[in-house]
């Protein structure tokens, strides 16, 4: 059985003579799995369509942002109604105020809101405005999270920098790199460390609320709870980066799971709904110093574009108690399918959670969580490649590397998972025969 792919491989050879590597996000080149990248000609519901009409049930979500499945009819509406009403304006609207109050509705830590285009500038907005709050200079920051591709942030990065093992990127001078300071993720005596080692000197730490970012790895017991307590005592700020957790894994994000206050919250991914907006926010004393109100500047000629701020209303209204319990139902049932699946076919893995998002890992200590970055380095990273194929060529879209989350959709149906039952006994038995390369 091999699915049809002549149309996507024409498509990815010309995009490769447009595009730098023929994608426009490393990930998307199917680089640590092989193969020809499929290239999308509609989606619906939970299901994706590509040039060479496969159909596939797609585990992405578009990284995270179509909880409610592909083209919802009252998202398509919403936006269609905003577009007609013209597409930008450089001036308010009304309904950028009620993208504001939904999110400060919904993560009590969150009192003011600055939209912004992508989650990349959400995060290199609150670290600078945590610098220009606490006049300080260094940051920390944990290996294999993901703050977007900001230059200061890139460091030990995961995701897409995980995925094609950068260690880290030319580009990045010494100087914006050098006041980062990296540390193990869930070691919260390295941050304790660190801290004593810089008194007064650190302007904020940032983390994921939940790792997604080297795969699903959730805080360990009272780690968030220490980030928060560390920080308080010196005086530097929390970031709490909810760009993939928010909106995704509670209706109030991570927060809403742990319930610790972080200073300032980044999002993005779901609070847009698949249209490019995303914001950061938090404390009224700190949002209070970013323009025209304080000195910090920030700025965005389409930050509150009209259309994204309609479709990431529309589907955060509709993201009720409902959907919730979907995502999350629907994340058990695939990770119990997954690991059925592969238990039959004897082949030693963990799956684990981050709320509603989560990750395979083939590694031989099943019983010991993955808590880090090193961890997952350390993992069969090699039997991913076989995995996924053999999932693509029966109809099942997982994420094209082993350093990523899946997200799930509540409009994840029956069907869809009639497909992914049948699909996942041969992805276990190519994950059981995969051969370790030789060093
Ligand atoms: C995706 C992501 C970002 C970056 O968002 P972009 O919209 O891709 O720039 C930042 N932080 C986290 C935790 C993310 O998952």
């Amino acid at each position: 059985m091999t699915a049809q792919t002549t149309r996507s491989a024409e498509l990815f050879h010309r995009a490769t003579e447009a595009i730098p590597g023929g994608v426009n996000s490393p990930v998307r080149a199917f680089s640590a799995v092989g193969g020809t990248p499929r290239f999308i000609t509609s989606a619906t519901g939970c299901r994706m369509t590509d040039a060479d009409g496969n159909t596939y049930v797609d585990l992405i979500s578009s990284w995270g942002p179509m909880i409610l499945g592909h083209a919802h009819p009252q998202v398509v509406e919403a936006v269609s109604r905003a577009a007609a009403t013209g597409l930008s304006f450089g001036a308010p609207t009304e309904a950028e105020i009620a993208l504001a109050e939904e999110i400060i509705g919904r993560v009590a830590p969150v009192e003011r809101v600055r939209l912004v285009n992508s989650g990349t500038e959400a995060t290199m907005s609150a670290v600078r405005l945590a610098r220009g709050f606490t006049g300080r200079t260094k940051i920390v920051k944990f290996s294999g999270c993901y703050h977007g591709h900001v230059d200061a942030l890139l460091a030990d990065a995961g995701s897409g920098v995980a995925t094609l093992g950068l260690p880290t990127t030319p580009g990045v001078t010494g100087a914006q790199a050098a006041d980062t300071i990296v540390l193990p993720y869930n070691d919260l005596a390295a941050v304790e460390a660190v801290f004593a080692e810089h008194p007064g000197e650190i302007a904020c730490v940032i983390t994921e609320a939940a790792a997604g970012n080297m795969g699903a790895i959730a805080p360990a017991a009272g780690f968030n709870e220490g980030l928060r307590s560390v920080t308080a005592r010196d005086g530097a700020l929390l970031i709490m980066d909810e760009v993939m957790t928010g909106f995704r894994v509670s209706a109030a994000g991570w927060f809403g799971i742990d319930g610790v206050a972080g200073d300032l919250y980044t999002f993005g991914k779901v609070m847009s709904g698949g249209l490019p907006a995303a914001a950061f926010g938090g404390r009224a004393d700190i949002m209070g110093h970013l323009a025209p109100t304080g000195p910090v500047y920030q700025a965005g000629t389409l930050s509150g574009n009209p259309v994204a701020v309609a479709s990431g209303l529309t589907t955060l209204r509709l993201a009720d108690a409902e959907v919730y319990r979907k995502l999350d139902a629907n994340a058990e049932r695939l990770g119990g399918l997954i690991t059925d699946a592969l238990t039959a076919e004897g082949v030693a893995h963990r799956v684990q959670f981050a709320g509603s998002m989560l990750s395979v890992f083939f590694t031989t200590a099943t019983e010991t969580p993955v808590v880090d970055y090193a961890g997952v380095k350390a993992t069969e990273t090699w039997r991913f490649a076989p995995f996924f194929h053999a999932l693509l060529e029966r109809g099942v879209y997982p994420p094209p590397s082993a350093f990523e989350a899946w997200f799930v959709s509540a409009a994840l149906d029956e069907d869809a998972f009639g497909v992914l039952a049948d699909a996942l006994p041969a992805a276990a038995r190519a994950a059981g025969a995969a051969a370790e390369p030789q060093a």
